[in-house]
């Protein structure tokens, strides 16, 4: 199952994306959680996407489609993989699209989480009091909307056109909200 997931900050697609990786026995692929964990060890990388990510922008995709490219490289995405917040924007998604050409491995489903502002902004306030995230701070949280917005939902077009995309709705329970992801992607094609 190669699988990208789509939605606004906050939607929860960590949390649904570490359920199907187990459910489907694929690496989960977030490229804020790889862009976090660089800023902790100090790499080169870190300091790179240090200053946009405190700002709720998106990183460079010069640095991100490398970072990406370089990730589909390694021996677990043989069966597959979920991304977690790449693609960010319509090129990221043409990128995306050529690394994926090129092995022979189209993408099989989009998976778009939606839910309404005002939840969205209550469950990443809440998010912030618990992980204590930079980017969680009420200014950069509207920022972070304004860019998914302005940027990343047009991707949402982009795949639809492309004949790949599937809405469910991430309002209710998490075990609930999991299951009819999984019952959508099941008429997929594997
Ligand atoms: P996330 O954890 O997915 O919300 O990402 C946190 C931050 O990392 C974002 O606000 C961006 O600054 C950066 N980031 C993550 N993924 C991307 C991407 N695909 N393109 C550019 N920046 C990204």
């Amino acid at each position: 199952m190669r699988l990208v997931l789509v939605g606004p900050p906050g939607a929860g697609k960590g949390t649904q994306a570490q359920f199907l990786a187990e459910h489907f026995s694929i690496p989960h692929i977030s490229t804020g959680d790889i862009f976090r964990a660089n800023l902790k060890a100090g790499t080169d990388l870190g300091k790179q996407a240090q200053t946009f990510m405190d700002r709720g922008e998106l990183v460079p995709d010069s640095v991100t489609n490398e970072m990406v490219k370089d990730r589909l490289t390694h021996d677990d995405v043989a069966n597959g993989f979920i991304l977690d917040g790449f693609p960010r924007n319509v090129a990221q998604a043409e990128v995306l699209r050529a690394i994926l050409a090129e092995k022979k491995t189209p993408l099989q489903a989009v998976l778009e989480f939606s839910a309404p502002d005002t939840e969205i902004i209550a469950r990443l306030l809440q998010r912030a009091e618990i992980e204590k995230r930079v980017d969680d701070q009420e200014d950069v949280i509207k920022r972070r909307l304004e860019v998914y917005a302005e940027q990343t939902a047009p991707i949402i077009s982009f795949y639809r056109n492309e004949g790949l995309l599937i809405s469910v709705s991430a309002v209710g329970d998490i075990k609930d909200i999991t299951a009819s992801a999984i019952s959508a992607l099941s008429r997929v094609a594997q």
